[in-house]
């Protein structure tokens, strides 16, 4: 006996906002539209979507109203939901998403991501990863045991969420409290780093998709150059990344050397130092208008001497570079702390005297755990076994 076919309103919706241009035609065709029209219609629905950002189908004044009906019938535009926003007294906004679930029983993954406004940008930092698979010691992220990667659509949602909640698609209205940038062609995102969580480069494809995405110029139509992935030094995939996504690179260098990299970083021992700097030899467009960002958290007594000052800017002599001085951010149960301001200021003099752009990144949204490294998510079950996971990631770093 064949089962029957499962009937269209047992089926889930097809979820178009976050989809690629292939997917979206791909979803028209299995809706019954013509094929003559699937190029057109394809068009329109982009628009809609990543231009105007419509997040539901009767807005679409241009597209006939028998395709509305089947797409209405059969799609959905809906965001993740945002579980909880988190507003800082800085101006931070930290959003937990639950993307949709896959199946019956799954509850659906939990993300974090964060909003950055400042005077002439707003900087929205994406996860790329449900938890990270690689464990640096300093890393809250890195204590979270469960990992999926995520699609392309999940991490174009998030972009989709933020400028939703901040009224940055046309029309829209942007949150009271005069911290959003706002001006003649500001947009309030104007800026993405994938610094959330997750290790880009182990999720290449999703994350090159979702890049296409964003760029494109007839929809949310973001600058490459205003797109930064961060990576913690997977060598073989930077210049793929260079090749495929033309974005500029971050890379948490954190150390000067190997054996101490081995122990902040464990990836160093699969892509020791030499390695990872070649790499960044070889990224492909790097230059001194292009240069790439080297992140290095400040641990106080165990990277911040002056002395790895001046190895630091030996070990980048002919590079592009910048380097981003982080002020490490404390996690409950975290085993570091934050190297002292003065010890900060000297560091950076020392790179600073080097020619090195040396920002120190003010840590924004403390208050609300959203710096860097603080992310995750906050159900019991996950904070209990990252506890565990912290105690064997401790006992590995004392050896
Ligand atoms: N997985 C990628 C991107 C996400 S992390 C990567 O590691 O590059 C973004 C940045 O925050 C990285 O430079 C990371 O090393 C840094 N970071 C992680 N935990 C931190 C913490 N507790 N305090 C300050 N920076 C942290
Ligand atoms: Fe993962 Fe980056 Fe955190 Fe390391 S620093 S555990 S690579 S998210």
């Amino acid at each position: 006996m064949t089962a029957a076919a499962p009937r269209a309103e047992d089926r889930a919706p097809i979820r178009l906002a976050g989809a690629t241009r292939g997917e979206i035609i791909q979803s028209l065709r299995e809706i019954g539209t013509p094929e003559r029209e699937l190029k057109m219609r394809g068009s329109q629905l982009w628009h809609w979507i990543y231009h105007r950002g419509a997040r539901e189908f009767p807005a679409m004044r241009n597209i006939a109203r028998p395709a509305l009906e089947r797409l209405a019938e059969r799609c959905t535009l809906a965001r993740p939901e945002v579980v909880t926003e988190q507003i800082s007294a800085d101006g931070t906004r930290k959003w937990l998403l639950r993307m949709a679930p896959a199946h019956r029983f799954d509850k659906g993954a939990e993300i974090e991501c964060v909003y950055i406004p400042e005077s002439d940008r707003g900087t929205l930092c994406v996860s790329s990863q449900v938890g990270c698979t690689l464990n640096c010691s300093f890393c809250h992220t890195g204590t979270m045991p469960l990992v999926r990667n995520l699609t392309a659509a999940e991490i174009v949602a998030q972009v989709l969420v933020a400028r939703d909640r901040l009224g940055d698609f046309p029309g829209g209205v942007a949150p009271a409290g005069g911290l959003v940038p706002k001006g003649e062609g500001v947009r309030a995102v104007s800026n993405v780093v994938f610094m959330g969580m997750g290790e880009p480069l182990y999720n290449f494809e999703a994350v090159r998709d979702a890049i296409a995405i964003l760029t494109d110029g007839d929809g949310l139509s973001l600058s490459k150059r205003r797109i930064t992935v961060s990576t913690s030094g997977v060598a073989p995939e930077m210049a793929r990344l260079g090749a495929e996504c033309g974005t500029m690179l971050a890379v948490s260098l954190h150390a000067t050397n190997n054996a101490l990299r081995d122990k902040l970083v464990p990836l160093n021992r699969k892509y020791p130092l030499e390695t990872l700097l070649d790499a960044c030899r070889n990224y492909p467009r790097a230059s001194n208008a292009r240069r790439i960002t080297f992140e290095y958290v400040m641990l106080k007594g165990v990277n911040d001497s002056l002395a790895e000052a001046r190895a630091l800017v030996r070990l980048l002599k002919g590079l592009p570079a910048k380097i981003n001085l982080i002020p490490f951010n404390p996690w409950p149960g975290s085993a570091f702390e934050c190297s002292d301001w003065e010890t900060i200021e000297r560091f950076s003099e020392i790179v600073f005297n080097a020619g090195y752009a040396s920002p120190v990144r003010t840590p924004r949204g403390r208050d609300i755990l959203a710096a860097c490294g603080q992310l995750k998510s906050e159900s019991e079950k996950l904070r209990a076994r990252a506890r565990m996971m912290l105690e064997e990631s401790l006992a590995v770093g004392q050896d």
